[in-house]
């Protein structure tokens, strides 16, 4: 492993590569890696550290525990929110398996996809929903991401909402109807 390139490295440890390691793997200078990093922080593709160097995410993943776990081939990693979980299919061309929960009950919400990430199965919660929170301000990560969450039933969504004050505002999606906003957002992000 000593002569692999450092970024490909941090990748498999399942970490974000550093400045340094993407100036190693593509021959940019780091200076002018740590200056694209904050464009793209500027355009909510990534968020970086308070030093502006370290990449804490980049969706749809993120360092930092959410309760979206996303299994992408020998990979675990978390999703930014239940809508990101269900575009990574698309993004890869693959199918994964997602394990969440209800975020009024905690019961486990788990799935596969099917056809690259076109369908849905072997759903544990029949009558689980989504919802899409739409408090977006400055990034989504910090604003609307943490409140876009599964729930085992219309039910809790309900009652999720209800104690929410001030009031949420958002959309209620079906899995069907959350699966096909996810593809739309990220199906399309690795397409050269
Ligand atoms: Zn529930």
């Amino acid at each position: 492993m000593a002569d692999r390139p450092a970024a490909l490295c941090g990748q498999r440890k399942g970490q974000p590569p550093r400045p340094g390691d993407v100036a190693d793997q593509t021959g940019i200078a780091t200076a002018r890696v740590v200056a694209l990093l904050r464009n793209l922080q500027l355009r909510d593709l990534i968020g970086l550290d308070p030093d502006g160097e370290v990449i804490r995410y980049a969706y749809p993943f993120t360092e930092t525990p959410t309760g979206h776990r996303v299994e992408l081939k020998a990979n675990a990693l978390n999703a930014l929110c239940a809508v990101d979980a269900l575009g990574v299919a698309s993004m890869y061309g693959t199918d994964i398996t997602v394990e969440s929960s209800c975020r009024q009950c905690g019961q486990k919400i788990r799935f596969t996809t099917a056809d690259k990430g076109r369908a849905l199965s072997d759903l544990s919660r029949t009558e689980a929903v989504v919802w899409y929170d739409l408090a977006y301000s400055d990034s989504a990560a910090a604003s609307c991401c943490p409140a876009i969450a599964f729930f085992c039933s219309d039910e809790h969504l309900r009652q999720w909402l209800n104690a929410k004050k001030p009031r949420r505002v958002g959309v209620r999606l079906t899995l069907a109807e959350a699966l096909q906003l996810g593809r739309a957002i990220f199906g399309p992000v690795l397409v050269t």
